[in-house]
């Protein structure tokens, strides 16, 4: 299909039958180079191989060639959609182990934790192809009997989606847009993080090869520029963007001109509040899991803890013999649960927000050697835990995005309340508490677009997932979700 990538290179790199190992070597193309841009192992520093980038002409092409696939993708049968969908799903379970070692290759998140995500998938994905037809059903909604004109509700596609996406989760971000986008009717243009990009060419291979048409899910590869390009599209039906705030704000701005829909999921700086009725081992233990896992490198991670005073040295002790036990080593290694943060300049951020909340004041509890790690070339951040921490620190007002947490002593629900919503984010938050009844009364003062009691780092298919204020704007998943992805048409109708 022309427009879609067919270079001998690539289909090397996405055969099945080549074996990852061997794009460790023999790959060096210069990062220099125009049109190319490399991929990194995160937990080596080592090349992994380069790729080409597309420039705004490409993109150009590949969004005419998504134009004319969806207007016959959106023709055919719902079923036939559905069903391709549902081929996609049993691809990715069925090759799950591969698809895992290349996305621990280029992210650097332990390969269980791969797995689990890639498995995961499929869930979503199934709850999206479910629930298609009841907003896609046309409605007779309006209108009394005896009426001349019938009134009558449609939903259509959006058109041409852009899928621009994170590299954290690539399986997830991605599948919550295209699914919903292919399933409704809709083709995408999907740009997949250039830190995930062999990810994202997999997941483009395993849509076609489950029968989704080459024209309606085109892949583009590239770093900003090429996002940017595809942002600025005029005739795109919406773009979705899942990443960071300064980046969303970019793509808003880039489509106002175009008058073209645009969603954001963006960072957050989720706190996590622990009343003194809790058994507190189990949700030190919980929580840990919530702030640590992916590396904290997940949008719903626990940034912030507020706990109890009351309960206050007996959690921090209990939180530190948790994060103490996590093993850090290469991703690959079993028993791996944190691997090295995916983006190397992030390391000099962990580091700063580190000594900025040192020299406020506040102390370490955890505070992993990081000479063990220095001879290594990856990009290992060994997990810190800080207690005394407070609001003018950077660490509790600005999205950590890593293995570094503050854990801050409050007086009750009401101080507790007040710090959670002093932020500019407002993605998630939880409570852990025996008292549901204090539990929902506290979740329903948040500005929050989820609310937790007694769980966190917590997404659902079945419900929607939006932020509110700067973790952005429009819902993914559940219902909601869903119609995200079709425009109504009002039909009135009379008879001649
Ligand atoms: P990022 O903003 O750096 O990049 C995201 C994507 O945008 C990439 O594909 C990138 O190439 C592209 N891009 C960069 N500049 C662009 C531009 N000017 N125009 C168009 N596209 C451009 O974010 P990231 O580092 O990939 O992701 C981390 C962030 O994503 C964190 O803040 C995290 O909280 C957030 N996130 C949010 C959710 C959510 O559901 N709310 C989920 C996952 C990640």
């Amino acid at each position: 299909m022309a427009g879609t990538f067919r270079s001998p290179a690539l289909l090397a790199i996405l055969s099945k039958t080549f074996p990852l190992e061997r794009l460790y070597v023999g790959r060096h193309m210069s990062s220099t180079a125009a049109g190319v841009f490399d991929v990194l192992n995160p937990a080596t520093g080592k090349l992994i191989t380069s790729l080409p980038e597309d420039s705004q002409d490409q993109v150009a092409q590949k969004f005419a060639q998504a134009q004319a696939g969806q207007r016959e993708w959106k023709k055919g049968p719902l079923q036939e959609r559905q069903e391709a969908l549902r081929t996609f799903n049993k691809l990715l379970l069925s090759r799950t182990d591969s698809l895992a070692a290349t996305l621990t290759s280029e992210m650097g998140k332990p390969l269980s934790q791969a797995r689990n995500e890639i498995r995961a998938t499929p869930l979503r994905i199934q709850y999206l192809i479910d629930n298609a037809p009841q907003v896609l059903e046309r409605q007779d909604v309006f209108g009394s009997a005896g009426a001349k004109v019938r009134e009558c509700l449609t939903y259509e596609p959006l058109g041409v989606v852009a899928n621009i996406s994170a590299w954290n989760y690539p399986y997830f971000t991605s599948a919550n847009v295209f699914a919903a986008a292919l399933v409704t009717g809709n083709s995408v243009l999907y740009k997949p993080s250039e830190h995930t990009t062999l990810t994202g060419l997999a997941i483009g291979e395993l849509l076609h090869e489950a029968g989704v048409p080459e024209d309606a899910f085109v892949t583009v590869t590239g770093r900003g520029s090429t996002g940017a390009a595809v942002a600025s599209l005029p005739g795109l039906g919406g773009v979705f963007f899942t990443g960071s705030n300064p980046t969303g704000a970019k793509i808003a701005a880039a489509a106002a001109p175009n008058m073209v829909k645009v969603q954001l999921e963006l960072g957050g700086k989720d706190p996590v509040y622990v009343r003194p009725d809790v058994d507190v081992r189990k949700a030190a233990e919980a929580i840990a899991d919530g702030a640590f896992y992916n590396n904290g490198q997940s949008c719903c991670s626990v940034e912030r803890i507020y706990v109890h005073a009351s309960i206050h040295d007996e959690f921090v002790d209990a939180f530190a013999a948790t994060v103490e036990a996590f093993k850090m080593d290469d991703p690959t290694a079993d028993g791996t649960y944190l691997g090295p943060v995916t983006r190397q300049p992030h390391v000099a951020f962990l580091k700063a927000q580190v000594e900025d909340a040192l020299t406020k004041g506040a102390t370490p509890v955890v505070l992993g050697s990081h000479t063990d790690f220095t001879s290594r070339r990856g990009y290992f951040f060994p997990p810190v835990v800080l207690k005394n921490v407070d609001h003018t620190m950077s660490l509790m007002r600005e999205e950590t995005f890593g293995p570094v947490i503050g854990i801050q002593s409050v007086s009750g629900d009401d101080e507790a309340v007040s710090l959670m919503n002093d932020t500019k984010y407002g993605l998630t938050a939880g409570v852990y508490t025996k008292d549901g009844d204090a539990a929902e009364r506290i979740l329903a003062e948040l500005n929050v677009g989820s609310g937790y009691w007694n769980c966190c780092d917590r997404v659902s298919p079945r419900l929607p997932w939006s932020g509110r204020k700067s973790s952005g704007v429009g819902s993914t998943l559940g219902l909601d979700g869903l119609r995200s992805f079709v425009r109504p048409k009002a039909l009135h109708l009379q008879a001649a």
